[in-house]
C-alpha cells in the first residue's frame, strides 16, 4: 500500500529530532532512509509504526490516516535489527505469530517460509540457524499477516560483511515476490544504493532528496548529499558558461545552470591516470587493491590529494610519478 508521511516533526526534550519530514513510497516500492546517524531515522519509523507519535504531519498508509491509531492498527510489519525471534517457538509458530487461528494458517506460513527461501525449516527452532537466516524467518513473520507496509530498521547490523550482502539480496527478493511496499532505515549507503528502487536522503531531521539510486548519486541537489551517497573530491572552483575553472584545470559541468563560486566534486571513477605530461602531474601514495577494481591516492604536485578508481591490475606503485584527468563533466553547487 501506498505510504504518505507528511510534515511530520518531533522533539524530545527540546531537541529537535524531526524537523517537518516528509516521505512518499508506492505501492510496491522498496525505499530505503540514507542518513548518518542520530539524524531521526528510526524515530521516524517509530512514528510510521506508531510507537511514537508525532508532535505534528500525519502518516496515511493507504490513502488512510493513521496519525492517531495504535501500532496493531495501522497494517505494518516490522522486521528489527535483531531477528529477535521467539527462542522456544519453532520457525513455523515464529511465523505463525500475528496470524489468527485456523483457516489457511498453515498454509500462508509455508508461503511465506518460501518467499524468503527457507521452505523446509519450519520444525527447526531459531538457534538452529544462522544469522542471515534468522533475520529471513523475521521476516516471513512480519510478511506473513500481508501488511500494507514492511518496515526494516537497519535489518542486517547483527550480521557479518560477507552474510550481509547475500542476506541482503534474498530479503531484496522476497520483498519484490510479495510486492510489499517497504521502507529500509540504513546509515549504510552500499546497503541503500544496492537494495532499494529509491534512495530518500535524511539530514537534521529533513528529507532533503528522494529518487532512484542512480539519479540520486549523479545529480545530487547538493554538496551533503554528492558526499553522503558516494565518495567525491571536492575542490574549490569558479563557473562561467558551463566551464569550472579549479585545480585540476577547466572541467565541464554535469548541470548547465550555476555561475560565480562554488565547488566541484569530482567521483572517484571519473580519474584518469596518464604519464605525467599528459595531465596534472603528482605522485602515487597508496595503491588499494580489491581484486575487480583498485583505488590509487595521487598527491599532486598543485596540493590536491585526489583518490581514483581505477582496473584491478593498476601498473602503479607507491612513488610513480603520473598524470591525473578528468573524464566526463563534473557536480558543480554555488556557494
Ligand atoms: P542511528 O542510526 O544512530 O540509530 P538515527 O538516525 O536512527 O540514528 P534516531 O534514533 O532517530 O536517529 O535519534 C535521533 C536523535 O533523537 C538522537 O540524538 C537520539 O538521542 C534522540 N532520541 C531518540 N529517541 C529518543 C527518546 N525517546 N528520548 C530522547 N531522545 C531521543
Amino acid at each position: 500500500m501506498r505510504l504518505k508521511v507528511d510534515g511530520v516533526s518531533k522533539e524530545f526534550g527540546g531537541t529537535r529530532v524531526l524537523a517537518g519530514a516528509s516521505l512518499s513510497v508506492a505501492d510496491g516500492e522498496l525505499a530505503a532512509v540514507l542518513g548518518p546517524s542520530g539524524c531521526g531515522k528510526t524515530t521516524l519509523l517509530r512514528i510510521v509504526a506508531g510507537f511514537e507519535s508525532a508532535d505534528a504531519g500525519t502518516v496515511a498508509i493507504g490513502g488512510v490516516d493513521v496519525t492517531g491509531l495504535p501500532p496493531e492498527r495501522r497494517r505494518i510489519g516490522i522486521v528489527p535489527q535483531e531477528a529477535a525471534l521467539f527462542p522456544h517457538l519453532t520457525v513455523a509458530r515464529n511465523v505463525a505469530f500475528g496470524l489468527p487461528r485456523g483457516g489457511r494458517r498453515d498454509e500462508r506460513v509455508a508461503e511465506c517460509l518460501n518467499l524468503v527461501g527457507l521452505s523446509g525449516y519450519g520444525e527447526r527452532m531459531p538457534h538452529e540457524l544462522s544469522g542471515g537466516q534468522q533475520q529471513r524467518v523475521a521476516l516471513a513473520r512480519a510478511l506473513a499477516p500481508r501488511p500494507g507496509v514492511v518496515l526494516l530498521d537497519e535489518p542486517f547490523n547483527a550480521l557479518d560483511r560477507s552474510l550481509r550482502v547475500s542476506v541482503r539480496e534474498d530479503v531484496r527478493d522476497a520483498l519484490k515476490k510479495a510486492d510489499a511496499t517497504a521502507v529500509l532505515v540504513t546509515h549504510d549507503q552500499e546497503e541503500a544504493m544496492s537494495m532499494a528502487d529509491t534512495v530518500a536522503v535524511m539530514r537534521e531531521g529533513l528529507i532533503v532528496q528522494k529518487g532512484d539510486p542512480a539519479s540520486v548519486y549523479a545529480a545530487p541537489h547538493d554538496l551533503g548529499v554528492a558526499t553522503f551517497v558516494g565518495e567525491a573530491v571536492v575542490l574549490d572552483a569558479s563557473a562561467e558558461r558551463g566551464v569550472a575553472s579549479c585545480a585540476l584545470g577547466s572541467l565541464p559541468l554535469r548541470s548547465g545552470g550555476g555561475g560565480g563560486r562554488g565547488r566541484v566534486a569530482v567521483r572517484p571513477e571519473q580519474f584518469v591516470v596518464t604519464p605525467p605530461e599528459a595531465g596534472v602531474a603528482g605522485l602515487v601514495e597508496r595503491v588499494e587493491f580489491f581484486g575487480h577494481d583498485a583505488a590509487l591516492t595521487v598527491a599532486l604536485d598543485n596540493g590536491v590529494v585526489i583518490r581514483a578508481r581505477t582496473r584491478g591490475d593498476v601498473p602503479h606503485r607507491p612513488g610513480d610519478r603520473v598524470g591525473v584527468g578528468v573524464e566526463g563533466p563534473v557536480l558543480f553547487f554555488e556557494l
